[in-house]
């Protein structure tokens, strides 16, 4: 049997192992099922493709997105590793070829989407194989309660049964508790371990402000931040994708549109330009990154909120998966929260998880308007912890707040006194004692909170609304027209006389906050290192375009910066740079020293 950390160092090129992986490899190499929960970027792969390798028989893995998995097998072929697929998207005779390596032992890794998995007559062809493990990948698909349920991925249950004594690893990179708990009952890996590492992604500096002017926030973001760099800007519609797409190719920028509502043709050249090509935008609608792989997406831009925390932490953790420093920025609206509040309400599903979404979607209010450090309140929900970051908008610049306590206590009452069944509009109107015909039909204009707040203007009203919902103290009834009510929190508030703080909302504020974000462009210290690096670039470009593959797939930015600074002069030397394994030495070694030596 091959050692993982031999597998590490000649296959992958890599020094040692990071975090857990050498923990939860050992533990499937030796049979054992597993659990793992490590956030994206920190090398899930690893911890089932080396198993695999080391294990007799092929590696199974299960992976929802059909369309990538053809850029994963030739990244594994880069790696000298024997990779194949077997889905619907391919050419039969190409099934064939693949079936027929299954069947002769031939193969490292299998990739199949879980459709294909749970068929009867796939099964059977797994029966007569060797198999070394089943990897589980992007494992919220399997639970209800995660974001992004997939009705296929619930019969994976099976494969503890029909596979016993095959070790299963299950891997997301997101997942809150009840997720969590779903994931381990429904794929049966009670009896397994459960490796959960730290959230964190250091790298990535977040920044979230309010909406004004979205599309020239989002071409200011890009100018001052990421002029030459790839990244994902995510909008709530197609009709918004298309509109901002062809507004920045106006401006001279390469964007290009994805979502559901395009050809597959389309969609997969604008997909393969991105991974292909240095510095395309790709503007998208959440049908865009599931299973991406791009290490180099230097920023993630949202221009609306997505639908829970655990949504933003998932698209945003596609930037910056090489480790180097990277951008999620993110503008918002409160109306926003209303047209997903409407989506929950019209959807189909029961009300259990109809109020599971409305808790997720105040979580990410929250966040919006938080006054405190972006990354702990994240930290926090995935039950992690953190000290303040320093790496984040509320960091940079600490939002001023003021003590909300009596604004509050008047807001709760208005809401209270005038029944719980007016929207926001109404209540502030009351609060500021305005005459008009509905607030005298009703007789609002005779109880006691009326015009008991005319010191503040509407909008400072509003931003208190608006807070005071995100802090769930008071709730938007969108069964009821929207109509805002007391929460059982604020229903507290009220009784224990609890104060409050919100955020500032000043003009001066805003302004500053246009230039959030942080530059990322990689800038090599000495202007040698720089010029080396550019070159490698460049040389990596043409490889990569000989090959038909994606840069990355070559090598990442991380290897080609440590290249330009260490400046191998030989084979030896070469090996060890982090990333440079044996069967990439031999493959593109040549070419790297020709540009060291000459350069
Ligand atoms: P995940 O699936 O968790 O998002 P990946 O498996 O794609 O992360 O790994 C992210 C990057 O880190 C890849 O480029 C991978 O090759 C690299 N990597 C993984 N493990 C190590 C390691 N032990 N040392 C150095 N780089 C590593
Ligand atoms: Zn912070």
């Amino acid at each position: 049997m091959n050692n993982p950390l031999t597998i590490l160092k000649q296959t992958y090129g890599y020094g040692q192992f990071r975090g857990q992986q050498a923990g939860i490899i050992d533990h499937v190499v030796q049979g054992g099922s597993a659990f793992v929960l490590m956030p994206t970027g920190s090398g899930k792969s690893l911890c089932y493709q080396i198993p695999s390798l080391c294990r007799e028989g092929v590696g199974v893995i299960i992976s929802p997105l059909i369309a990538l998995m053809q850029d994963q097998i030739t990244a594994l072929e880069q790696l000298g590793i024997s990779a194949g697929a077997i889905n619907s998207g391919m050419p039969y005779g190409e099934v064939l070829r693949v079936r027929q390596k299954l069947e002769n032992n031939q193969l490292d890794l299998l990739y199949v989407a879980p459709e294909r998995l749970v068929m009867e007559e796939f099964l059977e062809l797994l029966d007569q194989v060797n198999i070394a493990l089943f990897a589980i990948d992007e494992a919220h698909c399997v639970s209800q309660w995660g974001h992004d349920f997939r009705p296929d991925y619930t019969a994976l249950s099976l494969l503890a049964r029909r596979f016993k004594g095959i070790p299963r690893i299950a891997l997301t990179a997101t997942a809150d508790k009840a997720t969590r708990k779903d994931i381990v009952d429904r794929l049966k890996l009670g009896d397994g371990k459960t490796f959960v590492g730290g959230f964190d992604r250091p790298n990535i500096h977040y920044s979230i402000l309010e909406r004004n002017n979205p599309k020239k926030q989002v071409f200011d973001f890009i100018k001052n931040n990421h002029s030459e760099d790839s990244g994902i800007i995510y909008c709530i519609s197609r009709k918004k994708v298309e509109d901002m797409a062809e507004w920045l190719q106006g401006k001279d920028i390469n964007a290009l549109p994805y979502h559901a509502g395009l050809t597959p043709q389309v969609r997969s050249r604008n997909q393969d330009r991105f991974l292909r090509e240095d510095n395309i935008i790709i503007v998208a609608t959440i049908a865009f990154g599931m299973g991406i792989d791009k290490p180099d997406v230097r920023y993630v831009a949202h221009m609306n909120i997505p639908k829970s925390i655990e949504a933003y932490y998932q698209e945003t953790g596609r930037a910056g998966r090489d480790g180097l420093p990277s951008n999620a920025y993110m503008i918002y609206g409160m109306d926003d929260a209303a047209m997903q509040r409407n989506w929950i309400e019209n959807s189909e599903a029961p009300d259990i998880q109809k109020r599971i979404e409305n808790q997720k979607l105040n979580a990410l209010l929250g966040l919006c308007e938080a006054a405190i450090c972006r990354r702990q309140i994240l930290l926090e929900y995935f039950d992690d912890t953190g000290e303040p970051c320093g790496n984040c908008d509320t960091c940079d610049t600490k939002p001023e707040t003021f003590d909300g306590t009596i604004a509050a206590q008047m807001a709760l009452s208005a809401v209270f006194r005038t029944g719980q069944r007016f929207g926001m509009v109404y209540v502030v109107d009351v609060l500021m004692g305005k005459v008009d015909d509905r607030i005298q039909r009703f007789g609002h204009d005779k109880q006691s909170t009326f015009g008991i707040g005319d010191k503040l203007s509407k909008n400072e009203w509003q931003n208190i609304f608006r807070q005071l919902v995100s802090q769930n103290l008071l709730m938007v009834d969108v069964n009821e027209h929207n109509g805002i009510k007391i929460t059982e929190k604020g229903f507290l508030f009220l009784k224990k006389k609890e104060s409050v703080n919100f955020r500032k909302l000043t003009e001066k504020q805003k302004a500053k906050k246009e230039k959030s974000g942080k530059k990322s462009k990689v800038v090599l210290d000495n202007d040698l290192d720089q010029s080396l690096y550019e070159n490698l670039r460049t040389a990596r470009q043409q490889m990569a375009k000989k090959r038909r593959v994606p840069a990355y797939v070559i090598f990442n930015d991380k290897t080609l910066i440590e290249l330009a600074q260490a400046r191998p002069q030989s084979f030896e030397e070469m090996l060890g740079i982090s990333g440079i394994g044996e069967a990439k030495l031999k493959k593109f070694g040549q070419t790297l020293l020709d540009v060291i030596l000459t350069g």
